[in-house]
């Protein structure tokens, strides 16, 4: 197996191969939400999409450390704390709380760290990091006391996003209200402190202000991962000036190519159009959990479209993610129903290998889900036709499970409780047997747990009640 990843730097897919001489461990970086209010869906596209990425190197045995920070001081958690008349880290922390349970909601596996940006060590790290850029006099403070990366000395700048350095340095009068930096395309690392910032401030060597947002990413994720990535993600919004901005801070300080392979997802749109609070068609997951989604339709809904394809949103999106999802529940019902106890001994089914080699081609989803449900249809063919032994049965079920470990598909809890399952299995075996006075016997015990039994043309199917 081999795992290709579209690399933004070099607009191609290219073969992955992590920096580790063992070609185990992965260090990946995500950027992660701003707290100033709840994440909406569309940031969740691009967290679900790391989430795959996570996942399936996992399943294909890199061992994966990722970190994703949370940015928790910026113009936005500043007015909002302001307008709320409580301290910043009170304001941001009920969004810091409602981003973890929003990501439970949608299964999506915790990172290994989630730093933010205030915590003392890293805010000590930035100041380390602006000074070192200053000895170099990569960075200089303006008469307004920001201190600003001087990106005319940076050449690689624009690479990642392809474009001309010179397009950054405009001639003639430049408008703009950071009038004080030598060239519009500069970008603050500390921003000097104003009135509106209230009690938002630490003490610096450039006096009182915060941080810049970039150098935020820049001193977290080296300060965790050290000063080589493999993997750095985010949306497509990302690219510029945010990641080439970390790229030229971090490469100044650290020498070394900062991230090896770049990825970016596409953004969502909500039925065609920008989702944005005046449209009324802005969501957030709490939206969508009043509305009577769950958490798997949002997640199967985000999930089911390439990351680099914009996704288009809609609520009958929704509900054919709850279709899908049923169908997938009704088979691994049918396939529990009727597989053997015994672990399987035939080897990974064909299914499952190409479901994963589908997803080893950058991600390719779609083709993914495509192999899951011809693999659907082809075995509840093979249990209609009584073609499909009790032992593949078993097999399919536990490569779905294995798939599940991406997925995360498997219904809200565990539909049939293991006992209902023994006396259904007993019962079927009664009824090959003809014994129907045990059949009888054992549906009324199932009955007794609260199910009820039927015998359908596709074999045993259970209800609650
Ligand atoms: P922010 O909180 O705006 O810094 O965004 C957090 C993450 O969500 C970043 O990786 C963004 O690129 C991503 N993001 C924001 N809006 C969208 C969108 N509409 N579609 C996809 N990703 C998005
Ligand atoms: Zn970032």
């Amino acid at each position: 197996m081999s795992v290709r990843l579209f690399n933004t730097a070099s607009r191609s897919i290219e073969l992955f191969e992590p920096l580790d001489a063992e070609g185990r461990s992965v260090k990946m970086y995500t950027c992660g939400p701003t707290v100033y209010n709840f994440a909406h869906i569309g940031n969740f596209r691009a967290y679900i999409f790391e989430d795959l990425l996570q996942r399936h190197l996992e399943i294909r045995g890199y061992d994966v450390q990722r970190v994703m920070n949370l940015t928790d001081v910026d113009d936005k958690t500043i007015a909002g704390c302001k307008r709320c008349q409580v301290p910043l880290a009170d304001f941001t922390q009920q969004f810091k709380d409602a981003f973890f349970s929003d990501l439970d909601t949608l299964r999506i596996k915790r990172a290994a760290h989630y730093p933010a940006a205030t915590e003392p060590k890293y805010i000590e790290r930035m100041i380390e990091m602006i000074t070192e850029l200053q000895s170099q006099d990569v960075a200089y403070q303006a008469e307004d006391g920001s201190v600003y990366f001087r990106i005319a000395r940076f050449t690689k700048y624009g690479q990642l996003a392809h474009l001309n350095l010179d397009e950054l340095r405009p001639s003639g009068r430049i408008q703009s209200d950071e009038y004080e930096k030598e060239s519009v395309g500069d970008f603050a690392l500390w921003k000097a402190w104003v009135p509106d910032d209230g009690d938002v401030f630490w003490e610096s060597p450039w006096g009182r202000g915060r941080p810049g947002w970039h150098i935020e990413c820049s001193a977290m994720a080296t300060s965790l991962l050290g000063p080589q990535l493999d993997i750095h993600c985010g949306g497509v919004d990302n690219i510029f000036p945010h990641h080439e901005a970390e790229i030229a801070q971090s490469e100044c300080i650290t020498g070394k190519q900062f991230t090896k392979y770049w990825l970016h997802c596409a953004h969502l749109m909500v039925d065609g159009q920008k989702m944005s609070k005046s449209l009324g068609n802005f969501y957030s997951i709490r939206d969508l959990l009043e509305r009577n989604y769950s958490g798997r339709e949002i997640r199967y809904a985000l999930l089911s479209v390439h990351y680099r394809l914009p996704l288009n949103f809609t609520l009958p999106g929704l509900d054919a993610a709850r279709s899908a999802l049923e169908r997938l529940d009704a088979w691994g019902e049918r396939l529990r129903l009727f597989a053997s106890d015994t672990p399987p001994a035939l080897g990974e089914s064909p299914a499952k290998k190409r479901f994963l080699e589908a997803l080893d081609e950058d991600l390719n989803i779609s083709g993914a889900l495509g192999h899951l449900f011809d693999w659907v249809r082809e075995s509840n063919r093979a249990l209609d036709a009584g073609s499909l032994t009790p032992a593949e049965a078993a097999r399919v079920l536990a490569d779905f499970t294995s798939l599940n470990s991406i997925l995360e598909f498997e219904p809200e809890a565990a539909s049939v409780p293991a006992e209902v399952l023994a006396l259904v299995q007993q019962r079927e075996a009664a009824r090959s047997a003809r014994d129907w006075a045990l059949s009888d016997e054992l549906r009324a015990d199932i009955a007794r747990l609260g199910w009820q039994l039927k015998d359908t043309k596709l074999g045993p199917q259970l209800t609650r009640g």
